[in-house]
């Protein structure tokens, strides 16, 4: 499915999305659950593509339904995995992600708790040359090395985990372990001067049209960042019964 012309999302991966840029090479803003190579790979083919054209994987963040086939992905594209420094640790002798090591679990062979093999850490502020630029933002404060995108061109902003759309609003994330939420409003202010028309948030369906400005009005009507237990008991009952497909936060 393509948000504009170039810029596809991947079907059918429910928790999360999982964005395709589509230039001469191609490029993953995230990679999704676990499960999800093999639906990117057909995706990729399905417009006429090949997964060895896959360059480069940008992570918005370190957490599992984000990163959860990064290592799969690269593995098998030879795809260059780029995260921000502060969401990826340094052992061995090398870079990687893993949301769990934090915790410092003990080391289990499960999906969500292995590592995957950062190749290339970003730069604030640096633009990446696909689709004529894009340019990393680092949005600390859902997790310390949270990072958006922003796609100059067409005014559009990968946004991961930051801010989200759907249903044609834009919303914020909730605390969670490992969030700091002074960092956050300082990022979401941040975001707030720029200008962006289309969200392509980490969960939710994408918004086009005046996002950065839907941004600053939520910003200023809700000075107070959202609690779990408004989502749970206000905006999760509103969402079942408007009978949408469920698509919270983490
Ligand atoms: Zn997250
Ligand atoms: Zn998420």
């Amino acid at each position: 499915m393509e948000v504009i012309p170039g810029i596809h999302s991947v079907p059918g991966t429910r928790v999360s999305r999982i964005y395709l840029i589509e230039d001469e090479e191609l490029t993953l803003v995230d990679t999704g659950m676990p499960w999800s190579a093999e639906r990117v790979f057909k995706y990729i083919e399905s417009i006429g593509r090949r997964p060895d054209e896959l360059s480069r994987i940008l992570m918005t963040h370190n957490h599992p339904d984000h990163t959860g086939s990064a290592r799969n992905i690269s593995r098998r594209s030879g795809a260059q995995v780029v995260a921000h420094r502060r969401d990826a640790a340094y052992r061995g002798g090398a870079y990687s992600i893993s949301y769990m090591s934090r915790f410092k679990p003990p080391n289990v062979p499960l999906p969500f708790l292995r590592h995957t093999p950062v190749h290339r850490l970003l730069v604030e502020s640096e633009v990446i040359p696909v689709a004529g630029g894009l340019r990393v933002i680092h949005t600390p404060g859902h997790t310390p090395g949270s990072v958006c995108y922003l796609l100059e061109r067409e005014g559009l902003l990968f946004s991961g985990d930051t801010i989200f759309s759907d249903h044609g609003r834009v919303s914020r994330s909730m605390p969670f372990p490992g969030s700091d939420m002074t960092q956050y409003r300082q990022s979401l202010e941040r975001l707030a001067d720029m200008r962006f028309d289309i969200l392509c948030g980490g969960h939710g369906s994408p918004l086009v049209g005046d996002a950065s400005k839907m941004l600053r009005v939520l910003l200023e009507k809700k000075p107070q960042l959202p609690t779990w237990s408004e989502f749970i008991f206000k905006r999760m009952p509103a969402r079942l019964l408007r009978r949408k497909r469920f698509s919270a936060e983490d």
